[in-house]
């Protein structure tokens, strides 16, 4: 399959990639889900070697490798522990944010911190009254001379307390349909007034920090909007088709490992005198595995390679997302199922991936609303 997206660069990157892997992460990817933390150098080397790059550009010390690249390496960190590819996320939503609608000025001094990890970032959208409803969101920001003043609060935060810069999503013009009426500050981690919590804990990907963020008349200076006043959802909803992406090939990178262990353990764990893999019920649970796999990873590399194109990829996108988690969360499950009672210990890594699988139907859009976006744009005119 790699033969229908990869080229040269591709191949080498993902050597580089899996050296770093094995070196690396490979040794602490249990440790990380047991203590329930990302040791804080991960996602700092990961930026400093280049892995946050793929869609910025070189002169703003970005890769440029483009789309395929950046599925390629999601799934290759996916693969090995997903959660230290999740806090990577927002990372890489926001530098493409700031690429494509921030200043030069933005560009020099926040992207190129943000394209090599120096500066960890959060994405700020979801409210307790605003979900799946984005236009819902009810944190306002108002002109105060020179700056904005921004009060209300976030919940769900990746990277609550643990980011440098908080992209904040915000009412700008009450009286107008929201759609028109938002706009995105980034709001530094120690400015007076803005502060964060982390009161509970996650079913799956542990180590990923995940909170609440207060503000009570935040300054943000002007300099700090991120694109035009009032242009804040549509640069949020050309950010949501590179997050779909993103977890689409997070879950397939889950997938991966979920079918690898099976296969392995299939072979190795005797019943009735044979390996399990010579029961036909066991092959069949490993060929629908493949199969769904197959399937979803085509999906997602292409839909990353019609984004490199600059092709408008919004029902691509969730479709891939809203599919590729599907069986992620089906993949992960037999797996469980061929480890019999192993699968249910933490002794093996499956009952993890099923843990982790959840999240993908959940977060950047649950399922529900990816289908709501794929009908919309199936039944335009
Ligand atoms: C671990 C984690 C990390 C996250 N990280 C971030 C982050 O970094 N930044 C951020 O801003 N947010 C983040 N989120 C929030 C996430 O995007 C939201 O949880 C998600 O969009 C759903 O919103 P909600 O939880 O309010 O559910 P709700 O919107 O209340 O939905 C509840 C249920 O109703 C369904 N539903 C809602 N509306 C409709 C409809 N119109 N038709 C049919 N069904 C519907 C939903 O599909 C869901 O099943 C994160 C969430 C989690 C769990």
């Amino acid at each position: 399959m790699n033969e229908l997206f990869f080229s040269e660069k591709h191949y080498k990157l993902k050597n580089d990639l899996r050296e770093f892997l094995s070196e690396k992460i490979v040794p602490i990817k249990d440790e990380i889900d047991k203590k329930r933390e990302v040791p804080s150098w991960v996602i700092k080397e990961i930026g400093k070697r280049g892995f946050i790059g793929p869609l910025i550009p070189k002169k703003y010390n970005g890769t440029e490798l483009g789309t395929v690249a950046h599925c390629l390496i999601t799934e290759e960190l996916s693969r090995v522990n997903v959660a230290i590819s999740v806090p990577r996320t927002p990372c890489i939503l926001m530098s493409y944010l700031v690429t494509h609608y921030g200043t030069e000025e933005q560009k020099e001094n926040f992207l190129k911190k943000m394209a090599t990890g120096e500066k960890i970032c959060s994405i700020c959208v979801t409210e307790e009254e605003a979900g799946s409803n984005v236009a819902g969101i009810k944190t306002k920001a108002e002109k105060n001379g020179d700056s904005y003043l921004l009060n209300g609060s976030k919940r769900f935060i990746t990277n609550a307390g643990v980011a440098d810069y908080y992209f904040i999503w915000a009412i700008t013009s009450p009286n107008v349909n929201p759609r028109s009426g938002m706009s995105v500050f980034m709001v530094e981690k120690d400015t007076p007034g803005f502060s964060t919590e982390n009161p509970y804990g996650l079913m799956g990907i542990h180590g990923v920090q995940n909170g609440i963020l207060n503000m009570e008349d935040v300054e943000v200076p002007k300099e700090n909007l991120i694109g035009e006043e009032n242009k804040g959802f549509q640069s949020l909803m050309a950010t949501f088709n590179v997050e779909r992406i993103t977890l689409g090939s997070e879950s397939n990178g889950i997938s991966l490992s979920a079918l690898e262990d099976s296969k392995k353990y299939a072979k190795s764990r005797i019943q009735f005198d044979k390996p399990i893999s010579r029961f036909q019920l066991i092959q069949i649970k490993i060929a629908e595995m493949a199969t769904k796999l197959r399937a979803a990873r085509l999906m997602s590399y292409s839909t990353s390679k019609l984004h490199e194109l600059g092709k408008d990829v919004t029902k691509e996108a969730s479709m891939s997302k809203a599919f590729a988690s599907k069986m992620a969360v089906e993949i992960a499950s037999e797996a469980v199922q061929i480890h019999g009672g192993d699968g249910y210990t933490d002794m093996y890594s499956v009952e993890r991936y099923m843990r982790d699988a959840k999240f993908f139907q959940i977060g950047g859009g649950t399922s529900e609303i990816q289908n709501l976006v794929i009908a919309r744009e199936e039944l335009k005119d």
